[in-house]
């Protein structure tokens, strides 16, 4: 089976600083199928591999028609700023109120070390900045304003 458990940021890997990859091989494929496989079964928006006790520096993002697969990715440049509600899938059931830029372009590899760019606005640039800051072992609610409380949620 494809499916990875999804660790809780009660857990240390969630909290370290990620290794980059420098093997393409099969074994990279095989985690890339997994967490695609676990993003989707989770209805995720994106995964960083910590989530699953993997501390190499890969992503994934859905970016609505596709899933991107961000290897070694590196935040290039920024615009604007969007004040929002976040959530992750290691800290379930909660959200929280961050700060993140509007749009977002990044640079990463695609399975086979191949370099491509890829950028987006809102929901997208969202995820790009939280998905990187995983890959530093930092969770959104370590720079958010604050946790949305239960009348804002249901008020969504
Ligand atoms: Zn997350």
């Amino acid at each position: 089976m494809g499916l990875r458990k999804i660790l809780t940021d009660k857990e240390p890997a969630l909290h370290k600083v990620c290794k980059p990859v420098t093997a393409f091989d099969s074994k990279l494929h095989k985690l890339l199928d997994d967490m695609r496989e676990t993003l989707i079964d989770s209805n995720g928006v994106g995964l960083a591999a910590p989530q699953v006790g993997i501390l190499r520096r890969v992503v994934l993002v859905d970016v609505g028609d596709e899933i991107l697969e961000l290897v070694n990715p590196t935040l290039l440049e920024t615009d604007g700023e969007q004040m929002g509600a976040e959530g992750c899938l290691s800290v379930p059931g909660k959200y929280g109120l961050v700060l993140r830029p509007y749009w977002a372009k990044v640079r990463a590899q695609d399975r086979y070390g191949d370099w491509y760019e890829a950028e987006g606005e809102e929901l997208i640039a969202r995820c790009f900045c939280h998905e990187l800051d995983h890959l530093d072992g930092i969770i959104y609610t370590e720079v958010m304003e604050r946790f949305l409380t239960e009348e804002e949620l249901e008020a969504d």
